[in-house]
Protein backbone atom coordinates (compact mmCIF):
# COMPACT_ATOMS: atom_id res chain seq x y z
CA UNK A 1 0.00 0.00 0.00
CA UNK A 2 1.71 3.03 -0.96
CA UNK A 3 -1.01 5.54 0.17
CA UNK A 4 0.75 8.19 2.30
CA UNK A 5 -1.10 7.63 5.41
CA UNK A 6 0.97 9.02 7.10
CA UNK A 7 0.57 12.37 6.16
CA UNK A 8 -1.45 14.29 9.00
CA UNK A 9 -4.73 15.90 7.80
CA UNK A 10 -7.44 14.41 5.77
CA UNK A 11 -7.45 15.17 1.86
CA UNK A 12 -8.85 18.73 1.50
CA UNK A 13 -12.02 19.31 -1.17
CA UNK A 14 -11.12 19.22 -4.37
CA UNK A 15 -10.18 22.18 -6.88
CA UNK A 16 -13.00 21.96 -8.36
CA UNK A 17 -15.53 22.25 -5.42
CA UNK A 18 -15.75 25.18 -3.37
CA UNK A 19 -13.13 26.40 -0.44
CA UNK A 20 -14.02 28.26 2.22
CA UNK A 21 -11.22 30.85 3.36
CA UNK A 22 -10.50 29.31 6.76
CA UNK A 23 -11.32 25.72 5.88
CA UNK A 24 -8.98 24.12 7.89
CA UNK A 25 -10.78 20.91 7.89
CA UNK A 26 -11.05 19.39 11.63
CA UNK A 27 -9.15 22.64 12.56
CA UNK A 28 -6.25 20.86 10.86
CA UNK A 29 -3.79 22.95 8.54
CA UNK A 30 -4.73 23.06 4.44
CA UNK A 31 -3.71 24.72 1.07
CA UNK A 32 -6.80 27.48 2.05
CA UNK A 33 -4.67 28.86 5.00
CA UNK A 34 -2.33 30.10 2.92
CA UNK A 35 -2.13 32.43 0.06
CA UNK A 36 0.63 31.26 -2.46
CA UNK A 37 2.67 33.21 -4.19
CA UNK A 38 5.56 32.92 -6.88
CA UNK A 39 7.36 29.96 -7.53
CA UNK A 40 10.88 29.97 -5.54
CA UNK A 41 12.40 26.51 -7.80
CA UNK A 42 11.19 23.39 -9.29
CA UNK A 43 12.35 19.98 -8.42
CA UNK A 44 12.13 16.57 -10.47
CA UNK A 45 8.93 15.72 -8.46
CA UNK A 46 8.07 18.87 -6.86
CA UNK A 47 7.17 22.95 -7.37
CA UNK A 48 8.39 25.36 -4.59
CA UNK A 49 6.27 27.97 -4.07
CA UNK A 50 6.47 30.95 -1.74
CA UNK A 51 2.93 31.20 0.79
CA UNK A 52 2.21 33.45 3.03
CA UNK A 53 0.31 32.15 6.29
CA UNK A 54 -3.21 33.67 6.28
CA UNK A 55 -3.60 34.37 10.10
CA UNK A 56 -0.33 34.82 11.13
CA UNK A 57 1.57 36.44 7.73
CA UNK A 58 4.42 34.37 8.50
CA UNK A 59 6.21 33.24 5.03
CA UNK A 60 6.93 29.63 4.12
CA UNK A 61 8.09 27.67 1.19
CA UNK A 62 5.74 25.13 0.43
CA UNK A 63 6.71 22.33 -1.23
CA UNK A 64 3.87 21.14 -3.65
CA UNK A 65 4.75 17.06 -4.61
CA UNK A 66 2.43 15.71 -7.46
CA UNK A 67 0.79 12.51 -6.24
CA UNK A 68 0.06 10.77 -9.62
CA UNK A 69 4.13 11.38 -10.79
CA UNK A 70 5.39 10.39 -7.31
CA UNK A 71 3.26 7.33 -8.03
CA UNK A 72 4.22 6.34 -11.46
CA UNK A 73 7.97 6.93 -10.83
CA UNK A 74 7.60 5.03 -8.07
CA UNK A 75 8.89 8.39 -5.52
CA UNK A 76 6.33 7.72 -3.25
CA UNK A 77 8.22 6.33 -0.82
CA UNK A 78 11.10 8.74 -1.39
CA UNK A 79 8.72 11.37 -0.56
CA UNK A 80 8.10 9.73 2.67
CA UNK A 81 11.06 9.21 3.48
CA UNK A 82 12.02 12.88 3.35
CA UNK A 83 9.33 13.87 5.43
CA UNK A 84 9.79 11.36 7.83
CA UNK A 85 14.07 12.91 8.11
CA UNK A 86 12.52 16.08 8.62
CA UNK A 87 10.20 15.14 10.72
CA UNK A 88 13.48 13.36 12.96
CA UNK A 89 15.42 16.77 12.55
CA UNK A 90 12.67 18.73 13.98
CA UNK A 91 13.52 21.98 14.22
CA UNK A 92 16.46 21.59 16.58
CA UNK A 93 18.92 23.34 14.68
CA UNK A 94 18.85 26.67 12.53
CA UNK A 95 20.99 25.62 9.85
CA UNK A 96 18.47 22.96 9.02
CA UNK A 97 15.35 23.55 6.85
CA UNK A 98 12.13 23.00 9.16
CA UNK A 99 9.26 20.99 8.56
CA UNK A 100 6.30 22.97 9.62
CA UNK A 101 3.30 20.88 8.87
CA UNK A 102 2.56 18.65 6.10
CA UNK A 103 -0.97 18.10 4.40
CA UNK A 104 -1.92 16.87 1.36
CA UNK A 105 -5.30 17.33 -1.49
CA UNK A 106 -6.16 15.04 -3.73
CA UNK A 107 -3.35 15.48 -6.30
CA UNK A 108 -0.42 17.01 -3.76
CA UNK A 109 1.10 16.75 -0.67
CA UNK A 110 2.51 19.85 0.64
CA UNK A 111 5.28 20.58 3.19
CA UNK A 112 5.64 23.61 4.48
CA UNK A 113 9.17 24.15 5.15
CA UNK A 114 11.12 27.31 6.24
CA UNK A 115 11.81 29.79 3.87
CA UNK A 116 15.27 30.42 2.59
CA UNK A 117 14.77 33.80 0.30
CA UNK A 118 18.56 33.75 -1.09
CA UNK A 119 17.96 30.68 -2.68
CA UNK A 120 20.68 28.18 -3.46
CA UNK A 121 24.62 28.21 -2.75
CA UNK A 122 25.85 26.78 -6.05
CA UNK A 123 24.35 30.05 -7.74
CA UNK A 124 26.01 32.15 -5.53
CA UNK A 125 28.95 30.35 -6.61
CA UNK A 126 28.32 30.56 -10.34
CA UNK A 127 27.72 34.29 -10.47
CA UNK A 128 30.02 35.47 -8.17
CA UNK A 129 33.18 33.05 -9.46
CA UNK A 130 34.34 32.15 -5.92
CA UNK A 131 33.65 33.38 -2.73
CA UNK A 132 35.42 35.38 -0.37
CA UNK A 133 37.58 33.88 2.25
CA UNK A 134 35.38 34.74 5.30
CA UNK A 135 32.23 33.88 3.83
CA UNK A 136 33.31 30.45 2.70
CA UNK A 137 34.74 29.98 6.30
CA UNK A 138 31.47 31.33 8.03
CA UNK A 139 29.51 28.72 5.76
CA UNK A 140 31.49 26.12 5.93
CA UNK A 141 31.16 26.62 9.96
CA UNK A 142 27.37 26.34 9.75
CA UNK A 143 27.39 23.83 7.58
CA UNK A 144 29.83 21.90 9.86
CA UNK A 145 27.39 22.67 12.89
CA UNK A 146 24.73 21.57 10.63
CA UNK A 147 25.80 18.29 10.17
CA UNK A 148 27.15 17.65 13.53
CA UNK A 149 23.21 18.08 14.63
CA UNK A 150 21.96 16.05 11.98
CA UNK A 151 24.66 13.01 12.79
CA UNK A 152 23.78 13.07 16.40
CA UNK A 153 20.39 12.52 15.38
CA UNK A 154 21.25 9.58 13.28
CA UNK A 155 20.90 11.05 9.67
CA UNK A 156 23.34 10.62 6.92
CA UNK A 157 22.79 13.32 3.90
CA UNK A 158 24.23 11.77 1.55
CA UNK A 159 24.07 13.98 -1.27
CA UNK A 160 25.32 16.94 0.11
CA UNK A 161 26.33 19.78 -3.04
CA UNK A 162 26.28 23.70 -2.93
CA UNK A 163 22.79 23.02 -4.77
CA UNK A 164 20.86 21.91 -1.29
CA UNK A 165 22.73 24.43 0.56
CA UNK A 166 20.46 27.19 0.83
CA UNK A 167 20.44 30.63 2.07
CA UNK A 168 18.22 32.75 4.58
CA UNK A 169 17.35 36.16 5.13
CA UNK A 170 20.45 36.59 6.59
CA UNK A 171 22.77 34.96 4.14
CA UNK A 172 23.02 32.23 6.99
CA UNK A 173 22.77 28.62 5.94
CA UNK A 174 19.68 25.99 5.77
CA UNK A 175 20.29 22.66 4.77
CA UNK A 176 17.24 20.72 2.51
CA UNK A 177 17.13 18.26 0.51
CA UNK A 178 16.82 14.78 2.63
CA UNK A 179 15.17 12.97 0.00
CA UNK A 180 18.20 10.92 0.02
CA UNK A 181 19.18 11.21 3.43
CA UNK A 182 19.34 7.79 6.01
CA UNK A 183 18.07 7.07 8.97
CA UNK A 184 20.76 5.14 10.56
CA UNK A 185 19.43 2.60 12.87
CA UNK A 186 20.98 1.07 16.07
CA UNK A 187 24.31 -1.33 15.27
CA UNK A 188 23.48 -0.01 11.56
CA UNK A 189 26.59 2.71 11.57
CA UNK A 190 27.25 2.51 7.67
CA UNK A 191 24.17 1.75 4.82
CA UNK A 192 25.02 0.10 1.55
CA UNK A 193 22.66 2.16 -0.59
CA UNK A 194 24.20 3.79 -3.87
CA UNK A 195 22.91 7.42 -4.21
CA UNK A 196 24.62 11.13 -4.53
CA UNK A 197 25.73 13.16 -7.31
CA UNK A 198 29.02 12.04 -9.12
CA UNK A 199 31.41 15.17 -8.31
CA UNK A 200 30.60 14.83 -4.56
CA UNK A 201 30.72 11.02 -4.58
CA UNK A 202 32.94 9.83 -1.68
CA UNK A 203 35.58 6.60 -2.48
CA UNK A 204 34.11 4.26 -0.64
CA UNK A 205 30.35 4.71 -1.88
CA UNK A 206 31.99 4.21 -5.79
CA UNK A 207 34.52 1.18 -4.31
CA UNK A 208 32.46 -0.70 -1.92
CA UNK A 209 28.66 1.03 -2.12
CA UNK A 210 28.76 1.91 1.36
CA UNK A 211 27.80 4.89 2.76
CA UNK A 212 28.55 6.39 6.54
CA UNK A 213 28.28 9.57 8.32
CA UNK A 214 31.88 10.41 7.23
CA UNK A 215 30.72 10.54 3.81
CA UNK A 216 29.11 13.58 3.93
CA UNK A 217 32.68 14.46 5.25
CA UNK A 218 33.77 13.70 2.02
CA UNK A 219 31.34 16.23 0.51
CA UNK A 220 32.18 18.65 2.69
CA UNK A 221 35.72 18.38 1.69
CA UNK A 222 34.55 18.97 -2.40
CA UNK A 223 32.22 21.88 -1.21
CA UNK A 224 34.91 24.39 0.33
CA UNK A 225 37.42 23.15 -2.66
CA UNK A 226 34.38 24.17 -4.41
CA UNK A 227 34.09 27.46 -2.62
CA UNK A 228 36.63 28.95 -2.63
CA UNK A 229 38.07 28.08 -6.14
CA UNK A 230 34.99 28.11 -7.89
CA UNK A 231 35.30 24.88 -9.71
CA UNK A 232 34.63 21.14 -9.02
CA UNK A 233 37.58 19.23 -7.11
CA UNK A 234 36.49 16.15 -9.55
CA UNK A 235 35.47 16.78 -12.78
CA UNK A 236 36.14 14.59 -15.41
CA UNK A 237 34.70 14.57 -19.36
CA UNK A 238 31.58 12.24 -18.20
CA UNK A 239 30.40 10.66 -15.13
CA UNK A 240 33.30 7.93 -15.39
CA UNK A 241 35.98 9.53 -15.81
CA UNK A 242 34.83 12.09 -12.75
CA UNK A 243 34.66 8.72 -10.50
CA UNK A 244 38.00 7.76 -11.49
CA UNK A 245 39.02 10.77 -10.48
CA UNK A 246 37.60 10.00 -7.45
CA UNK A 247 38.93 6.91 -6.83
CA UNK A 248 42.24 8.25 -7.73
CA UNK A 249 41.93 11.20 -5.33
CA UNK A 250 43.26 13.47 -7.99
CA UNK A 251 43.03 16.84 -8.12
CA UNK A 252 44.88 19.97 -7.63
CA UNK A 253 44.73 22.91 -5.82
CA UNK A 254 44.74 26.51 -8.05
CA UNK A 255 47.75 28.78 -7.54
CA UNK A 256 47.04 31.26 -4.73
CA UNK A 257 44.35 28.74 -2.98
CA UNK A 258 44.34 29.75 0.84
CA UNK A 259 46.72 27.98 2.68
CA UNK A 260 44.51 26.91 6.08
CA UNK A 261 41.51 25.98 3.99
CA UNK A 262 43.94 23.56 1.88
CA UNK A 263 45.13 22.03 4.60
CA UNK A 264 41.48 20.75 5.75
CA UNK A 265 40.08 20.15 2.55
CA UNK A 266 43.51 17.67 2.91
CA UNK A 267 42.17 16.11 5.52
CA UNK A 268 38.58 15.46 4.34
CA UNK A 269 39.36 14.16 0.93
CA UNK A 270 41.66 11.01 2.79
CA UNK A 271 40.62 7.75 1.14
CA UNK A 272 40.31 5.56 4.59
CA UNK A 273 36.46 6.71 5.70
CA UNK A 274 37.90 6.65 9.67
CA UNK A 275 40.79 9.30 9.15
CA UNK A 276 38.99 11.92 7.80
CA UNK A 277 38.94 14.83 10.11
CA UNK A 278 35.61 14.55 11.73
CA UNK A 279 35.10 11.27 11.39
CA UNK A 280 36.10 9.88 15.14
CA UNK A 281 33.84 8.83 17.46
CA UNK A 282 32.34 11.57 20.32
CA UNK A 283 35.11 12.66 22.25
CA UNK A 284 38.06 11.08 20.45
CA UNK A 285 40.74 13.44 19.11
CA UNK A 286 38.82 13.09 15.42
CA UNK A 287 35.76 13.82 16.26
CA UNK A 288 33.52 16.69 14.80
CA UNK A 289 34.86 19.11 17.76
CA UNK A 290 38.38 18.03 16.33
CA UNK A 291 36.97 19.74 12.92
CA UNK A 292 35.77 22.88 14.77
CA UNK A 293 39.34 22.80 16.26
CA UNK A 294 40.90 23.20 12.90
CA UNK A 295 43.19 26.18 12.47
CA UNK A 296 41.04 27.30 9.36
CA UNK A 297 38.52 27.93 11.71
CA UNK A 298 40.17 30.12 14.17
CA UNK A 299 38.17 33.68 13.59
CA UNK A 300 35.11 31.90 14.12
CA UNK A 301 33.38 32.43 17.45
CA UNK A 302 31.05 28.97 17.72
CA UNK A 303 28.77 30.28 20.55
CA UNK A 304 27.47 33.14 18.26
CA UNK A 305 27.98 31.41 14.79
CA UNK A 306 23.91 31.77 14.07
CA UNK A 307 23.45 35.20 15.10
CA UNK A 308 26.58 36.45 14.28
CA UNK A 309 25.96 38.94 11.06
CA UNK A 310 27.23 36.65 7.99
CA UNK A 311 30.42 37.99 5.72
CA UNK A 312 29.91 39.60 2.40
CA UNK A 313 29.83 36.85 -0.45
CA UNK A 314 32.75 38.25 -2.37
P1 LIG B 1 15.20 17.09 -7.09
O1 LIG B 1 13.92 16.69 -6.46
O2 LIG B 1 15.20 16.99 -8.55
O3 LIG B 1 16.42 16.55 -6.41
P2 LIG B 1 15.38 19.45 -5.57
O4 LIG B 1 15.67 18.60 -4.41
O5 LIG B 1 16.22 20.65 -5.81
O6 LIG B 1 15.32 18.64 -6.90
P3 LIG B 1 13.13 20.65 -4.33
O7 LIG B 1 13.54 20.30 -2.96
O8 LIG B 1 11.72 20.44 -4.70
O9 LIG B 1 13.87 19.88 -5.44
O10 LIG B 1 13.50 22.16 -4.58
C1 LIG B 1 13.34 22.78 -5.81
C2 LIG B 1 13.97 24.16 -5.77
O11 LIG B 1 13.18 25.01 -4.94
C3 LIG B 1 15.34 24.15 -5.12
O12 LIG B 1 16.31 23.95 -6.07
C4 LIG B 1 15.43 25.54 -4.49
O13 LIG B 1 15.91 26.46 -5.42
C5 LIG B 1 14.00 25.86 -4.17
N1 LIG B 1 13.73 25.61 -2.75
C6 LIG B 1 13.59 24.41 -2.15
N2 LIG B 1 13.35 24.53 -0.84
C7 LIG B 1 13.34 25.85 -0.57
C8 LIG B 1 13.16 26.64 0.63
N3 LIG B 1 12.95 26.06 1.80
N4 LIG B 1 13.25 27.97 0.51
C9 LIG B 1 13.48 28.55 -0.69
N5 LIG B 1 13.64 27.89 -1.84
C10 LIG B 1 13.58 26.55 -1.80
Amino acid sequence: DDKPTELRAPPTPSRGQSRSRNSSINGRISADDFEFGRVLGEGSYSTVMLAKHRSTGQEYAIKVLDKGHLKRNNKLATALAEKNTLVRLGAGHPGIVHLHWTFQDEWSLFFVLDLARNGELQSRISRLGSLAIPCARYLTAQLIDALDYMHTKGIIHRDLKPENLLLDDDFRLKLTDFGTGKVLTAGAERSKTWVGTAQYISPELLEVSETSKSSDLWALGCIIFQMISGRFAFQGLSEYLTWQKIKQIDYTFPDGFDEQAKDLVEELLVRDPTQRLGAGPPGSANDMQALRAHPFFTPIRWDTLWTDPAPPLE
